[in-house]
């Protein structure tokens, strides 16, 4: 398929769904999504919102970083190409309504439910299903919930978890050779229909906002606890990991004007 020749006017596109954080507009092909990562900041299921200049444009490329390093080591995702700043083009998916958390060390909602101390290394790493529902706050459900309520079967359950694992050693390896922890992060699974053939892929993004990301020298936090703590700094945080993935150029940044991003 030619991704390259059509280019459709923001004004004519189709909005297909809106998120907190992103939108979803029609592709220029069948079967393609654009997905546009916009500058909201939500956190505690949207009961606090920021506005943070420039972090999707960060996102868009990180997410695009690890997306097509995951491609290239032949973990299948739907991420084709970034398009723009705030834009890249997408394989569209059937979203399997669950978050897929992978855990390495004790942070957050596992810290609080189990009392274990925040920084404590986990004895492996733990997967872990949310049921994405907003009304319900996304509750923690385990593999019955999924296969009695058919939100995914038993083999897409093993594909996920398989695909976490691989998700879960890259990014380790790629964060710590850049002096980061990957403490956990949340992922999203779709089925890419091809041919009368359905498989599961990583879809939505890979981000700071969807990990917990500490640098290994001093615990500072790299990630979205910085708004939901009220730390402050949040975009300075982003800039710095893309800055150590070497996606910004390490040079001033002009006031006023955002991140300065190589282009390419
Ligand atoms: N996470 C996410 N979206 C969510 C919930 C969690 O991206 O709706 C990520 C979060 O950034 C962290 C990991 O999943 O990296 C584990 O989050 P946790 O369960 O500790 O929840 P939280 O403390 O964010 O409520």
């Amino acid at each position: 398929m030619d991704f390259n020749n059509r280019y459709i006017p923001m004004s004519r596109r189709r909005r297909i769904y809106e998120g907190k954080a992103k939108v979803l507009y029609e592709g220029p092909e069948p079967g393609t999504l654009i997905q546009h990562f916009k500058d909201d900041a939500t956190a505690f299921n949207a009961k606090k919102h920021q506005i943070i200049e420039g972090k999707g444009v960060l996102n868009n490329r990180i997410s695009e970083y690890i997306f097509q390093h995951l491609n290239d080591i032949g973990v299948p995702t739907h991420f084709i190409r970034r398009l723009n700043m705030r834009e890249q083009l997408i394989r569209e998916v059937e979203i399997v309504p669950l978050e897929v958390v992978v855990r390495n060390v004790a942070a957050g909602s596992l810290s609080q439910r189990l009392g274990i101390e925040e920084g404590t290394q986990l004895p492996r790493s733990i997967i872990e299903f949310y049921y994405k529902n907003d009304q319900l706050n996304d509750p923690m459900v385990s593999e019955e919930h999924i296969t009695a309520f058919g939100w995914a079967t038993p083999q897409e359950i093993d594909d996920i978890m398989a695909l976490a694992i691989r998700v879960n050693d890259f990014l380790s390896g790629l964060f710590l050779g850049i002096g980061i922890r990957l403490v956990d992060f949340k992922m999203e699974c779709g089925r890419l229909f091809e041919n009368d053939m359905m498989r599961i892929i990583v879809a939505d993004e890979i981000s700071p906002d969807s990990c917990r990301l500490w640098d290994i020298k001093s615990n500072e936090k790299l990630d979205k606890d910085r708004f939901r703590r009220d730390l402050g700094g949040l975009l300075e945080a982003y800039t710095e990991v893309a800055k150590r993935l070497g996606i910004l150029i390490e040079q001033e940044r002009p006031a006023g004007s955002g991140p300065v991003l190589v282009k390419g």
